[in-house]
């Protein structure tokens, strides 16, 4: 198999995009995109430090403190979130090719979904902001107070390359929406796309300075946006350990920071479950994205009397998962996206072999790109490193259980609480175990689906806050409350 380069010969490049203008960096720094499907240069973009982001934070705050954009009628900011969101949409075949270039997801239907849910991150919020309720008390015909919110300021959004545009507007969309103004750095993994998310930005007419992306490496740009003292607060996604760096840098400061971070989460299946569903979507949810997906299902329990079925039926599952050329529409596992994660995928594939069984799957030595097949690991003590810790590659880990509470034993013997699946026919089961389930989304006899109004986020080492709706909301605002007495003020007697 050759994996194709995406079509069109032109180099690719990513800019920063500061007040409205791409730009170099001060310094004229840049760095290589790779392709992971042929370990080919895809691009080069633009090597963003701290004057970079000084410039990028100083065009947020002028656009912020203008106030065309912060203060504009509400159904103004929706009009143009709207535009973004149909451009995305009619962008989607560049946006897919472009992702499937730098970090390989498959063109298909993984790429429809993107598109799908990145437009409906700016739909949604456009229409959050505009209808979303102030809160008003009657204190027994005393006092009525009632809540303001405002935009807060400019904002860090610091975001990964595992769905760099899906993930990057599900930030960018809320910021913006609530009248902030943001500078983003996404990920050095995948700028390319994140400068095509902006050219459909500034397209749309999103006011200059309003959406700023500084490219670059996290301990460089993303530090110093971290750091600089313009920025209201931090909205991360990635790993534990950027966010602990992050946390450090914040100390002290009244910046407020939300982490969404990975996790270890369980899909458990009881012998009374729809087999055929939660085998194809126990798949689903540690294979799709190539396994690089934070609410990946990447333990699956499987009660003991269904346990050897289930392997068998898995098994022939994963066949149906194609590994390949992220450009071929049949392809539905591409690329892992870059040496360092593979190697690292590698490295607990490896351990996995000394440490129990490997069902299916393993890494085969090839020499054009970062591929690594579907892979079962069984017989293993649940403490096992492999078990415990994320491995971010399309690698399950198989384990039986005797009954719910062994189920739930496991399931949360993890430093990690992001999702939960739960496969069962019973409803009292499905909504003990959820009850109990150290997780902050569980889903029942469904695989990952989203309603953009529930939070999303996780508990324990998975992170600090919520993403959605009115989490978003209160994230990206100040509120602040006003009262007066009904009445006159020396009745009130408060
Ligand atoms: P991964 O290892 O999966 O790439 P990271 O947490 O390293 O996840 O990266 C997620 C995002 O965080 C990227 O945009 C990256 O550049 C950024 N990042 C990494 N380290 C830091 C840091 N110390 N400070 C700020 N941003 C960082």
């Amino acid at each position: 198999m050759t994996p194709s380069t995406g079509g069109g010969g032109a180099a690719r490049t990513a800019r920063h995009y500061i007040g409205g203008r791409f730009t170099d960096s001060h310094d004229g720094a840049t760095f290589t995109v790779t392709n992971p499907s042929n370990r080919q240069p895809a691009g080069i973009a633009a090597r963003g430090r701290d004057k970079d982001v000084a410039a990028a934070v100083a065009a947020a705050t002028t656009a912020f403190e203008a106030g065309d954009w912060a203060r504009a009628p509400a159904s103004q900011r929706r009009s143009a979130l709207f535009r973004v969101a149909d451009a995305i949409e009619k962008r989607a075949a560049d946006l897919a090719a472009i992702q499937a270039l730098e970090m390989g997801e498959p063109i298909g239907e993984a790429a429809e979904a993107m598109v799908a849910r990145s437009a409906w991150n700016f739909r949604f919020f456009a229409e959050e902001q505009e209808l979303a309720a102030n809160q008003s008390y009657n204190l027994d015909d005393r006092l009525i107070t009632y809540t303001l919110t405002h935009p807060a300021g400019v904002f860090g959004l610091i975001t990964p390359w595992n769905g760099p545009v899906m993930l990057s507007t599900w930030k960018i969309a809320p910021c913006i929406a609530y009248g902030n103004s943001a500078v983003h750095k996404p990920s050095e993994l995948a700028p390319l796309s994140i400068a095509m998310l902006a050219e459909i930005l500034d397209g749309a007419g999103v006011p200059p300075g309003v959406y700023n992306a500084v490219h670059g490496f996290g301990p460089e740009a993303g530090a110093a946006l971290v750091e600089h003292p313009g920025i209201a607060g931090v909205s991360f996604t990635g790993s534990p350990r950027a966010a602990q760096d992050i946390s450090r840098r914040t100390a002290g400061t009244s910046k407020r920071v939300s982490l969404e971070l990975g996790g270890k989460s369980a899909t458990i299946i009881f012998d009374d479950a729809p087999l055929d569903e939660a085998v194809r979507e126990a798949a689903a949810a540690i294979f799709s994205n190539t396994g690089q997906s934070c609410v990946a299902g990447s333990r699956i329990l499987v009660q003991q009397s269904i346990y050897h079925e289930f392997l068998a039926r898995f098994e022939a599952c994963a066949e149906r998962w194609r590994v390949g050329d992220p450009f071929d529409p049949d392809t539905v596992i591409g690329p892992v996206v870059s040496e360092a994660q593979y190697e690292r995928v590698k490295a607990y594939i490896e351990l996995a072999g000394t440490e129990g069984t490997i069902l299916f799957g393993g890494v085969a030595p090839r020499d054009d790109g970062l591929f690594i097949d579907p892979t079962a690991i069984i017989d293993i003590d649940p403490g096992a490193r492999v078990c415990q810790e994320e491995i971010f590659g399309p690698v399950a880990v198989i384990l039986p259980f005797a009954d719910a509470a062994d189920a739930l034993a496991i399931a949360n013997d993890s430093s990690y609480g992001l999702a939960g699946y739960i496969w069962t026919g019973s409803q009292s089961t499905a909504h003990s175990v959820a009850l109990q389930l150290e997780a902050g989304m569980i889903w029942i006899n469904s695989g990952f689906a989203r309603d953009l109004r529930q939070p999303f986020g996780g508990v324990k080492g998975s992170g600090e806050g919520r993403e959605g709706a009115n989490h978003s909301r209160a994230f990206f605002s100040e509120t602040r409350f006003v009262s007066f007495p009904v009445g006159r003020f020396d009745e009130a007697g408060l």
